[in-house]
């Protein structure tokens, strides 16, 4: 499951059922290691004010689109 996660000045898309916490560490889907800060974390008063990774919005798209490709070769 993809999720949008802010982390050192961009916004990121990631795969994973959690949201990371501050301090955790996460590969980002275009390839970018990075740390997420209070700051980044709505819940604890952060705002998610950093542009939208596009590399990562890329990689999102063009992952949605092969799992769906994959669903229409193999109904389940
Ligand atoms: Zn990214």
């Amino acid at each position: 499951m993809f999720r949008w996660q802010q982390a050192e000045g961009k916004r990121h898309a990631l795969d994973g059922p959690f949201a990371p916490r501050p301090g955790e560490t996460f590969t980002a889907l275009c390839g970018a290691e990075v740390t997420v800060a209070r700051r980044d974390v709505p819940q604890l008063g952060g705002h998610w004010f950093d542009p939208t990774c596009s590399d990562c919005a890329d990689e999102w798209l063009r992952q949605d689109g092969q799992a769906r490709s994959n669903e229409e070769r193999c109904p389940a």
